[in-house]
């Protein structure tokens, strides 16, 4: 049984593959790329108590993941999140089996780590060494963190506006910085123009690279895993680029296949932000693919996402686990941030809060059962945003 079962790269739109030791980007039809394993190796060769005993990190589940060598693993401890039981605001929005996997104890302090430590290690197995991204911010820290853990320069592009630790993080790990007067596809026009007069530079955008989403699916693997290998009935995620949501439903899939667990899967809700609601507005169509919005603006910054290169999968997932998407006002996820707060003395972050008052409306249009198995994925600390919560002048 080799360490991973990687096999090849394939693209979800045109079916091309690809071969996955080569250092690819995006398929020549324009479509992200998705890592596939030979799951019948697995299955013959692994148990899930075996992969159980293991250490407590995502990398528990190096045969479902890219990097081939241990040596190549570059790590901060990062995965096995808590799934915590939020009984008092599950009682006061009358779910009472209401789960939270809590992303804000992960090294940088959202699940971007998980990305960052998968697609780093992956990078530079095959001999990457400099990568590149824009960001809303979080994705750029957690890279710049682990680009430096692993001996890598990076590049790193976010908007002024985005949160201002998320700078600093980058600072201090001698990440080169630009700062950009617009949004997150202004950063990505600046990235392409300043890689064109470089060789050697990896091009790390969201889905422009096909490992970061195999970092992010070990919260599939682990949501299944710390629930008894099983799945809840519904998982709701504040989607941005949506990577954490197909990631999630990617390797929901493979257990099933592994035979680890058993369908149905979740419904999956993608939970925006009504500031920036492509995806929102997509599924109210019923359409395959989003349209750009317009002066996209949330204070839930990580899911500032105009139009995400991964949409029509995004969608894909909701219509195929008859899921679901619904926005979510800044003045309510600011009042469910602070709720949350009071009633489970935990500080989240506000892209988590529009979850939480996801649930709360869809339980309150009957979408949610009272009896259901609810998990939220609560993808940072508030800690980094400090500027969410007012101080009496
Ligand atoms: C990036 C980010 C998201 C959105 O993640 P995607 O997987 O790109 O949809 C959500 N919450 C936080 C805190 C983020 O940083
Ligand atoms: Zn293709």
């Amino acid at each position: 049984m080799r360490f991973s079962a990687l096999t090849q790269l394939s693209c979800p739109r045109c079916s091309r593959s690809h071969d996955a030791d080569q250092v690819t980007n995006v398929c020549t039809c324009g479509s992200p790329l998705l890592a596939e394993y030979d799951l019948a190796e697995i299955r013959a060769g692994r148990t899930r108590e075996e992969v159980s005993a293991r250490p407590a990190t995502l990398w528990r589940y190096h045969e479902l993941l890219p990097v081939r060598s241990p040596d190549q693993i570059v790590t901060l401890g990062e995965g096995m999140t808590p799934l915590l039981p939020m009984p008092a605001f599950g009682k006061e929005v009358g779910v009472p089996h209401l789960l939270m996997k809590d992303e804000g104890l992960i090294p940088t302090g959202t699940f971007k780590a998980r990305g960052a430590a998968v697609g780093v290690s992956r990078a530079r197995e095959l001999g990457v060494k400099n990568i590149a991204m824009p960001t809303n911010g979080n994705a750029g820290s957690a890279w710049a963190t682990y680009a430096a853990r692993a001996g890598m320069g990076s590049l790193i592009a976010m908007p002024y506006d985005a949160p201002e630790i998320c700078r600093r993080e980058c600072r201090v790990v001698g990440a080169e910085l630009e700062l950009i007067d617009g949004l997150i596809g202004d950063a990505a026009a600046l990235v392409r123009e300043k890689l064109a007069e470089r060789d050697g530079w990896l091009d790390v955008s969201t889905l422009r690279e096909p490992y970061r989403i195999e970092g992010k699916k070990t919260m599939g693997l682990e949501i299944a895993e710390q629930l008894g290998w099983r799945c809840p009935d519904v998982i709701l995620y504040p989607t941005g680029g949506g990577v954490g949501l197909i990631g999630i439903w990617k390797a929901l899939n493979e257990l099933v296949e592994l035979g680890w667990i058993t369908g149905p899967l979740p419904r999956l809700v993608a939970v925006q932000a009504s500031g920036c609601a492509p995806i929102v507005t997509a599924y109210e169509a019923g359409a395959q693919e989003s349209e750009p919005w317009p002066d996209a603006r949330t204070v839930a910054f990580g899911i500032t996402v105009p139009k995400a290169l991964g949409d029509f999968l995004i969608l894909r997932a909701i219509y195929e686990t008859g899921g679901c998407a619904v926005a979510v006002d800044d003045e309510d996820l600011l009042a469910e941030q602070r709720r949350v707060a009071e009633l489970e003395g935990t500080f989240i972050c506000p892209e988590g809060a529009a979850a939480f008052s996801a649930v709360r409306a869809l339980r309150a249009s009957g979408w949610i059962e009272a009896q259901e198995e609810v998990v939220v994925l609560n993808t940072g600390t508030g800690l980094k945003y400090p500027s969410t919560v007012p101080l009496p002048s």
